[in-house]
C-alpha cells in the first residue's frame, strides 16, 4: 500500500503493550507499519501484572494465545478485599474454568515477558518495520499524510518519515496527545503508592496464593501473587511518609515483615507511582490518533489499565484496515473514541470506587465501611462487561454494542478460530440465511454475504450458539471483527435493513 508519499500506511509512536498489539493487528491485516520506540530495550520492570479473559481473546485474535498462555497463569481465586481484622469484605471472582471468552476470566503475568512475546509476534510481518532507539520529536499533518521527525538515539541523526495515519501509543506523557491538543477529564483519584516487587528464593506458605487488598485504615496495602516466585506489594503513602526513607531496603522489609523476611526474597524494584484516574477528550485529529495510556489512565485497583489499551487496539485496528485497504470512509475512525471512551470510563469509575474503599484512612469511616460491606449479601463481583458507546452498529436491541461470547463450535474449535478477524453473520437456521442472501442480492457492495467480508455461521450446526440465540430470542446476530455485536434482530427483513445501513455508514460516514 505504501506509495512514494508515504513510507508506511500507519506510523505507531511507542512500542508498549498498546503499540505492540496494534502493530500485530495491522501486520496481520497486511498494512505497512513503521513503529518508533524511544528506548532500545523493553522496560525491564513490571507495571501491569493482570489481564482479563477478553484480553486473552484479543491475543488469540493476533495469533499469540498459545505463546502468551505459556508465560501467564490463570487467576484461580480472584482478588479478596479484607479489613484490618482479615475479614473478607468483597471478592472479585476467579476461576480456572473457561469463561465467556473461551479461556479463564483473568491471568497474571510478568510485563517484560508479555512485551517480549508481542514483539516476537511482529517478526511474522515483513512489512512491519520496528525502529528501536528512535524518538519521535515532532509531527505535522498534511492533507493526505503525516510527517514525523524522528531521532536515532544512537547516532543522533534526525530523519523524516511519512505515514497516512499516526497512532500515538506513547504513554502517559504522550507527544501525539499534545499535538492533538486533547484535554484531560479527572475522575477524582490521585494518590501516591509505593510499588515493591520481590522474587522469592523458595516456597513460602505464609503468603496467600491470590491477590489481597488489605483495607487497613492505618496503612492500606495490596499483596499480589504474580507468577512463579514473583510477588508484589503496593503500599499507600500516608501523611508524614518520607519518600527517600520509604525506599530504603530496611523500611521496605519492615513494611512487609508480617509475610516475608529479607533472607527469603530478593528485591526486584521499589518505586513510588502516583495513581491517576484520567480520561482525555478528543482521541483523533484527522490523521493523528491516540491509544492506551496516552488516552486514559486508571488506578490499578482492578488491574485494567493495560487491558483498556489492548481493547483500544482491537477496536481501531479493523477500522484502519477498512479505511486504508478497502476504501471505506474515514469517518469510521471517529467511532473509535465514541465507542471506546464510555467503555474505558466505566472501568476507571469502578476502579475509583474500589480505590475509595481501599484508601479509607479515617478509622470511623473504615469501621462503618466494614459494617456495611460485611452485612451486604453481594460479596462476590465479576469484571463489568460494559457496552460500547454509540458508533458502528444499528442500535435498538439491548445486546447491540455488547461483546459476543466465544463458544465452542460442534467441531471443537473456538468460534474465533473458525471465523478469523472478519464480520460474522450468525443465523439461527439455514432458512434465515437464505432469506438474507435473497434480500441482499445485488444490493450490498461491501458487506456482501459469503464474501471475504462476512463469514456466516448457522446456529443449528453449533449447539452452544443455537442455545444462546434461542435464550435471547434472536434469529440473527451480526458481529464485528472485534466481536462486539453490531446488529441483533428477530427477523430477516430487519437484519437486511441493518446490513444496508451499516454498509451505508462504511461508504459515506
Ligand atoms: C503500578 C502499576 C500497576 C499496574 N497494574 C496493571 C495491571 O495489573 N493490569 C493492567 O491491565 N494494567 C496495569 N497497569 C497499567 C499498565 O501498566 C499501563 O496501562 C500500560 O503499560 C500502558 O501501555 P501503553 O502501551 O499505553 O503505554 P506504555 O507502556 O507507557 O508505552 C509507551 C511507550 O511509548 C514510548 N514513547 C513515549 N514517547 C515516545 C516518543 N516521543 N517517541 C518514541 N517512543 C515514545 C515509551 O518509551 C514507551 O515504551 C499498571 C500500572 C502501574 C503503574
Amino acid at each position: 500500500m505504501a506509495t512514494e508519499r508515504y513510507t508506511a500506511d500507519v506510523a505507531i509512536v511507542g512500542l508498549g503493550p498498546a503499540g505492540a498489539t496494534l502493530a500485530n493487528f495491522l501486520g496481520q491485516a497486511g498494512l505497512s507499519v513503521s513503529v518508533f520506540e524511544r528506548e532500545a530495550d523493553i522496560y525491564p520492570l513490571p507495571r501491569a501484572i493482570h489481564f482479563d479473559g477478553e484480553v486473552m481473546r484479543i491475543f488469540q485474535a493476533i495469533g499469540l494465545k498459545d505463546a502468551i498462555n505459556a508465560i501467564a497463569r490463570p487467576g484461580l481465586k480472584g482478588m479478596h478485599f479484607v479489613n484490618a481484622d482479615n475479614k473478607t469484605l468483597l471478592v472479585r471472582g476467579g476461576t480456572g474454568l473457561d469463561g465467556p471468552h473461551g479461556c479463564a476470566n483473568n491471568y497474571y503475568f510478568h510485563q517484560p515477558l508479555l512485551e517480549q512475546t508481542l514483539r516476537l509476534g511482529l517478526k511474522r510481518f515483513e512489512q512491519v518495520a520496528i525502529h528501536l532507539g528512535h524518538e519521535v520529536l515532532d509531527l505535522t499533518q498534511h492533507s493526505d499524510h503525516c510527517e514525523l521527525v524522528v531521532m536515532d538515539q544512537t547516532s543522533q541523526a534526525v530523519q523524516t518519515h511519512r505515514a497516512r495515519y499516526v497512532i500515538g501509543c506513547d504513554g502517559a506523557k504522550s507527544l501525539v496527545r499534545r499535538k492533538i491538543n486533547a484535554k484531560a477529564v479527572d475522575l477524582g483519584l490521585e494518590q501516591p503508592w509505593l510499588v515493591f516487587d520481590i522474587v522469592l528464593k523458595g516456597e513460602l506458605t505464609s503468603l496467600p496464593d491470590h491477590t489481597v487488598q488489605i483495607c487497613d485504615p492505618a496503612r492500606p496495602m495490596t499483596y499480589c501473587y504474580v507468577t512463579q516466585q514473583r510477588r508484589r506489594f503496593e503500599i499507600m503513602l500516608m501523611p508524614g511518609d518520607e519518600r527517600d526513607h520509604l525506599l530504603e531496603p530496611s523500611t521496605l522489609w519492615a513494611l512487609v515483615s508480617q509475610w516475608v523476611q529479607p533472607e527469603e526474597a530478593t528485591i526486584e524494584r521499589a518505586t513510588i507511582y502516583t495513581f491517576h484516574s484520567l480520561i482525555y477528550q478528543q482521541w483523533r485529529d484527522q490523521r493523528m490518533m491516540i491509544m492506551g495510556d496516552s488516552a486514559h489512565q486508571t488506578p490499578p485497583f482492578l488491574g485494567q489499565g493495560m487491558c483498556a489499551c489492548i481493547r483500544d487496539a482491537s477496536n481501531l485496528a479493523w477500522k484502519l484496515a477498512m479505511v486504508i485497504q478497502h476504501g471505506c470512509s474515514d469517518g469510521l475512525l471517529d467511532t473509535y473514541e465514541t465507542e471506546r471512551s464510555p467503555h474505558v470510563r466505566s472501568f476507571i469509575e469502578l476502579a475509583v470506587k474500589l480505590g475509595a474503599i481501599i484508601q479509607t484512612t479515617d478509622p470511623n469511616s473504615a469501621k462503618q465501611r466494614d459494617v456495611d460491606l460485611l452485612a451486604s449479601p453481594d460479596k462476590v463481583f465479576e469484571f463489568p462487561a460494559p457496552r460500547l458507546g454509540h458508533g458502528f452498529s444499528v442500535e435498538g436491541h439491548p445486546l447491540v454494542n455488547a461483546i459476543f461470547p466465544q463458544p465452542r463450535l460442534s467441531t471443537g474449535e473456538l468460534m474465533d478460530e473458525r471465523v478469523d478477524n472478519r464480520f460474522v453473520l450468525i443465523c439461527l437456521n439455514p432458512e434465515g440465511l437464505s432469506a438474507v442472501r435473497a434480500g441482499l442480492f445485488e444490493r450490498a457492495q461491501i458487506l456482501a454475504i459469503d464474501h471475504a467480508w462476512v463469514f456466516t455461521l448457522i446456529g443449528e450446526d453449533h449447539p452452544q450458539i443455537h442455545e444462546w440465540m434461542r435464550l435471547k430470542d434472536l434469529a440473527f446476530v451480526l458481529l464485528r471483527p472485534d466481536r462486539y455485536i453490531a446488529g441483533a434482530t428477530t427477523n430477516s427483513a430487519d437484519m437486511i435493513a441493518n446490513l444496508l445501513e451499516l454498509e451505508q455508514t462504511l461508504l459515506s460516514s
